[in-house]
């Protein structure tokens, strides 16, 4: 579960159908984040996910 920032609540939602995706960054680097859908009202939302520690 993944909860983000919905522009169109202004408010800390939960993300449905969230999916984790791979977002080419600069210098080859690769950021995690995660795209879904606001809960409330269906709003596409974003998130960047926090550097996986290896
Ligand atoms: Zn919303």
């Amino acid at each position: 579960m993944v909860e983000g920032r919905c522009m169109k609540c202004k408010a800390q939602r939960v993300m449905k159908d969230d999916k984790e995706i791979e977002i080419a960054g600069k210098g080859g680097t690769k950021r995690r984040a995660a795209t879904g859908l606001c809960e409330v009202c269906g709003t596409k939302m974003f998130k960047f996910l926090p550097k996986k520690t290896v």
